[in-house]
């Protein structure tokens, strides 16, 4: 029958690879969406921003162990390959790569890719130092097994999303980094496939990050507030009040995340907490 759509799943390099490279000898544009799988509204906005470039949608699901530490959640990151499969489809994504671990990482495996500026001594690289490492070079992987010219990452993960595009332009990956703005639930939680671990008591509390966010752009923006400890301050005594174990609180340029004395252009204010065992990232954009 023509003209029925039939999704493609691959798990290996060479049959990923070969789909990849038929689309582009037909003159193809190949995008691609790295996931972890667990899908939701924030993955899928991406796929249809690659599908707005992109003549072809790859999307990955693969739940990456280099990039957990031995006591984080790797065994228990939440997985229903079936479900993504069918909100792939539905979306009308062409392709699923979906390797095993021993497809990704050889029992042999010995070769890391490491940034070393933004992935060191900041944000999430503190309490989680090997954490982009693993994410670097599952990336660069998945770039070498997809064969994009595209790819897109969401600024919910704003840290990952600088170091990929510094990896990216410092090892002439040839493809092009789209942005993919943070999709959030109506009362402001950004989605995450994290967010399934919170009770509902902890969920009512997890809403303070988004409410501290927001209260510190308005300072910004109408208050002029432009020292950033003030900023820091207010947003730390929100999230204690509601119980929140802070990581970070952090004002940043938002190009190469340094340090500003004073909010005079585009800053990054970004979170990290953790309700209960759950550890939950969040940040905006605040222009003065
Ligand atoms: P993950 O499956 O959590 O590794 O995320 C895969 C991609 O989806 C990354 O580029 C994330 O930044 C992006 N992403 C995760 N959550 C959201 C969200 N709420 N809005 C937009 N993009 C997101």
């Amino acid at each position: 029958m023509t003209g029925v759509f039939q999704m493609k799943v691959f798990n290996t390099v060479e049959r990923m690879r070969n789909f990849s490279m038929s689309c582009k000898l037909e003159g193809k544009k190949v995008g691609v969406v790295p996931t972890m799988g667990f899908l939701h509204e924030g993955h899928l906005s991406l796929v249809k921003k690659i599908q707005k470039t992109c003549d072809i949608c790859v999307l990955t699901i693969f739940v990456n162990p280099t990039q957990f530490a031995p006591d984080e959640d790797f065994e228990d990151y939440p997985r229903d390959l079936k479900k993504d499969l069918k909100r792939c489809e539905l979306c009308g994504v062409d392709a699923v790569f979906t390797p095993s671990e021993e497809e990704m990482y050889p029992s042999d495996s010995s070769t890391r890719v490491v940034e070393h500026e933004l992935s060191n001594g900041k944000l999430c690289a503190v309490s989680r130092p090997e954490h982009f490492r693993g994410v670097t070079t599952i990336v660069a992987k998945l770039f070498n097994s997809v064969l994009p010219d595209y790819a897109v990452f969401g600024r919910k993960d704003y840290q990952q999303l600088q170091i990929i595009k510094r990896m990216v332009r410092d090892l002439n990956f040839p493809l092009k980094i789209i942005e993919g703005e943070i999709i959030r639930e109506k009362d402001g939680l950004a989605m995450s496939s994290r967010n399934r671990y919170l009770s509902d008591e902890e969920r009512m509390r997890a809403l303070s990050i988004n409410k501290s966010l927001k209260v510190a752009e308005r300072d910004i923006r109408y208050e002029y507030i432009r020292n950033p400890d003030i900023i820091i301050g207010k947003i730390r005594k929100n999230l204690n009040s509601a119980g929140l174990e802070i990581d970070y609180v952090e004002v940043l340029n938002s190009e190469n995340l340094e340090k500003v004395d004073k909010i005079s252009e585009k800053v990054l204010i970004a979170v990290a907490a953790g309700i209960g065992k759950t550890r939950l990232i969040d940040n905006i954009l605040v222009s003065p």
